[in-house]
């Protein structure tokens, strides 16, 4: 059974607008227009990479839907979607609620369609009609909390596409492996009460959001030990992420025993990104993808849907996203890294001894989940 594939143009169309990295140009403030990080180069060259390599033609392309209002509120509040509504009226359009997260004039259409396209895939891929699927959507998802968006995100796609499977009876033990470099708040924050779904977030140690994400951040009430956090020191590596995926994803994902496993993607913990410090390659990514495939095999019917989240360098983000199709789809294009003579062969690419440490703590808590 084949990979499914989601991309739209439209997505490549979500306008951060001009901007210094983060924020709005400012002369006066030294700030000489430019991009947004968050803009369509990072996606649409992914996208270029997965046509021009002839991966393209061994995947099943699945073709986004908007959203309904129904269906992004079941994750977020009428007032943050009734905002983005208007906002999105402007003729400037107008922001997802932090300052840093602009879109543009009619930002929302393709912000409920990148939630759609989640939900599309997803149900892809518990329908049997693919194997799994990797829904290349923009904007991102993770940050967004059911309240407000945030973090370049608009609407929690993930999370949408997840409560979307429970409310339609499709799934109900749903479990979420957020390897974006940054914090997965936004998912945590939906299901930070419901033990049906596990968050598990492998992020650099407090980059963003601010003072989020720390080991002891776990869930509550009914949901108490389903929220798993591992911040990894800056200056992590394959030998890091290999290490997070044996000792704390994996066991996680086996005491919990979910139907279906849907994956934040973002590619923002590569050795070339601008908005985090971490030393993953595409061919560790690609072994991300083969222990959650095992795992998913064992477990779910081999089930997983990633969602695009994060990844800020334009040259790399193709080549990361390359090698997880790949994996996915267990097709090899000829493709080889170019980069990965230079990144691999950084010192400290090995699990280091206070790297150990905190995935030492964070094993534990997997543990936990396995005895209840
Ligand atoms: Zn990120």
């Amino acid at each position: 059974m084949a990979t499914g594939y989601l991309w739209h143009e439209l997505f490549g169309w979500h306008d951060t607008g001009t901007n210094t990295g983060l924020f709005p140009a400012n002369p006066a403030a030294g700030l000489q227009p430019l991009q947004h990080f968050e803009n369509a180069e990072t996606k649409t060259r992914m996208n270029s990479l997965v046509g021009a390599s002839g991966l393209l033609e061994h995947l099943v392309q699945l073709s986004p839907r908007p959203a309904t209002d129904d269906e992004l509120l079941r994750v977020h509040a009428r007032q943050h979607v009734e905002r983005i509504r208007e906002e999105s009226e402007l003729p400037k359009g107008g922001d997802a609620g932090d300052g840093f997260s602009p879109f543009g004039h009619g930002g929302f259409e393709i912000a409920r369609l990148a939630a759609g396209g989640a939900i599309v895939a997803a149900e892809a891929v518990m329908s049997g009609e693919v194997a799994n699927a990797y829904a290349l959507i923009r904007p991102p998802g993770h940050h967004a909390t059911p309240d407000t968006g945030m973090g370049f995100c608009v609407f929690s796609n993930l999370a949408i596409a997840a409560r979307h499977l429970q409310a339609t009876d499709q799934a109900s033990r749903i479990a979420v492996v957020d390897w974006d470099v940054h914090h997965g708040n936004g998912t945590q924050a939906t299901f930070w009460e419901d033990p049906d779904v596990l968050t598990i977030s492998v992020h650099q140690d407090n980059v963003f959001p601010p003072n989020s994400g720390a080991m002891d951040e776990q869930g509550a009430g009914a949901g108490s030990g389903t929220a798993i956090n591992v911040p990894l020191p800056a200056g992590s590596g394959v030998g890091a992420y290999l290490e997070v995926f044996k000792r704390v994803v994996v066991p996680a994902l086996d005491a919990f025993e979910p139907e279906i496993i849907l994956v934040a993607s973002g590619f923002d913990a590569s050795a070339a990104d601008p908005l985090a410090r971490q030393m993953m390659t595409a061919g560790g990514y690609r072994q991300l993808t083969d222990s959650l495939l095992d795992a998913a095999n064992r477990l779910c019917g081999g089930r997983i849907m990633m969602t695009h989240e994060g990844g800020y360098s334009p040259v790399y983000v193709p080549f990361c996203g390359l090698a997880v199709l790949e994996a996915l789809s267990g097709h090899r294009t000829g493709i080889e890294d170019p980069f990965d003579p230079i990144f691999s062969g950084f010192a400290g690419q090995d699990l280091q001894p206070h790297q150990a440490e905190v995935i030492e703590a964070a094993a534990e808590l997997a543990a936990r989940l396995a005895t209840g």
